[in-house]
């Protein structure tokens, strides 16, 4: 493959796009290889799915979301906006290129992707954590002979008409899934391991930028009390908040599952102890027959491809000095935290012109582009 780019970005999600953009503004040569198509997670969530963040806050750098999308757009929204916005900027992108791996030579990235080797000095991953759902073995899981999925194939409550359907998870996906479900009259549970913290669906732009502000930068104890006052305990009907300072919580955002719980249309259950042949065995004891599990146990990074030049913590996502790796300087990772006083996409559209910024002076400060050119060019003729 060729390029003389001395940036790489791997993703053509909102991550990678989002920092393209930046860079382009700042006249730094890039080149983002994406494996499927430009935004291709949004393609692929359930039918349901809006952003419960709003729009004004959740638009890339440079360019808002239209007008006429509602205050939450649809997946499909999403997944049309970030295709415009490629065109809107003429982003230098290309598809059908999945990045296998990179190995750090001689102050150059040498990567291997599925259409050959290229080379840069500085490598950005933008890979999300959609393509890496976490699965966790649940105790005499090969005994149940029911349907057992992952919420990363869920779609809509079609195939689970006339079922009994546990949701083990809750997080956003979790609570929605069940909501889903409960309200296309499945009978539906929902696994509560230690609790759930949600907080009211967002009604104002200035609102959320003022409150991820002031959540940032006030004391901790401060901004502790402060979401205390908003968050409501809903322990009378089984929901209690997450045993954790509210802080570190991220959040479950509206409450439509406490009101399908409240209704009685989802039950609540405890945490998992181990699967029976027709259903679930729960730590309180409790045993209930199920036709499905859907396990929204969440997604993990997907940084397989540089997994020797990072360091993980023990849940899988990587620790970073201001987004570069601590092992490797010349490496990036953008998108890989989990947000808790914001949206997640505030959270990439604050980081990327930081990151974009760095590059930058990164690439002005060295000549390494025109090396690193030179031994990919080598390495392809050896
Ligand atoms: C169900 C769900 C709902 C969410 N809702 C919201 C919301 O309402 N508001 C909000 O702010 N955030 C939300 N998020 C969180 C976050 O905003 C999204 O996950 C967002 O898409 C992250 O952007 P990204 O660019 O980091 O990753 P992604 O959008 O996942 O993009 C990564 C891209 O990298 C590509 N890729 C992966 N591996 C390779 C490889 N090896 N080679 C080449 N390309 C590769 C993928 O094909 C993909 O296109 C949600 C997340 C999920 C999972």
């Amino acid at each position: 493959m060729r390029t003389s780019a001395p940036v790489i970005i791997v993703g053509a999600g909102p991550a990678g796009l989002a920092l393209a953009y930046e860079l382009q503004t700042r006249h730094v040569d890039y080149l983002v290889l994406e494996r499927q198509q430009i935004g291709w997670a949004w393609r692929n969530h359930y039918d349901r799915l809006h952003l419960h963040t709003l729009k004004e806050v959740s638009g890339l750098p440079g360019w808002p979301m239209p007008e006429d999308y509602p205050s939450f757009p649809s997946a499909l929204d999403v997944a049309r906006y970030l295709e415009r916005y490629a065109a809107h900027f003429s982003l230098n992108i290309q598809t059908g290129v999945t990045v296998q791996h990179a190995s750090f030579e001689h102050g150059c990235w040498q990567i291997q992707t599925s259409q050959g080797p290229c080379a840069a000095p500085i490598l950005v991953m933008a890979t999300g954590i959609w393509s890496t759902p976490v699965r966790p073995q649940i105790a005499q899981q090969e005994q149940f002979a029911g349907t057992l999925i992952h919420s990363v194939d869920y779609r809509n409550p079609t195939p689970f008409r006339g079922q009994r359907v546990l949701v083990v998870g809750t997080g956003n996906s979790g609570a929605e899934i069940a909501v889903d479900l409960a309200q296309a009259g499945v009978q539906t549970s929902i696994a509560l391991r230690s609790g759930i913290n949600m907080v009211p669906r967002p009604r104002s732009a200035l609102a959320m930028r003022i409150n991820s502000f002031a959540l940032r930068h006030l004391p901790r104890s401060i901004a502790n009390w402060l979401l205390k006052q908003v968050r409501r305990d809903f322990s009378n009907i089984g929901l209690p908040p997450l045993p954790v300072a509210p802080i570190d919580a991220y959040p479950v955002v509206g409450y439509g599952l406490a009101e399908a719980v409240a209704h009685g249309q989802v039950q609540v259950c405890g945490a998992l102890q181990s699967f029976t042949p027709t259903g679930m065995r729960f730590s309180d004891g409790q045993q209930h027959d199920f036709d499905a599990v859907i396990l929204a146990t969440g997604f993990r990074p997907t940084l397989q491809a540089v997994a020797d030049a990072l360091e993980l913590d023990a849940a899988g996502w990587p620790i970073l000095n201001h987004w570069r790796s601590t092992l490797n300087q010349q490496l990036f990772c953008l998108g890989y935290s989990y947000p808790t006083v914001e949206g997640w996409l505030q959270s990439i559209g604050r980081a990327t012109s930081a990151v974009a910024k760095q590059i930058a002076a990164d690439v002005q400060h060295s000549q390494q582009s025109r090396t690193c050119h030179q031994a990919a060019e080598q390495h392809k003729a050896r």
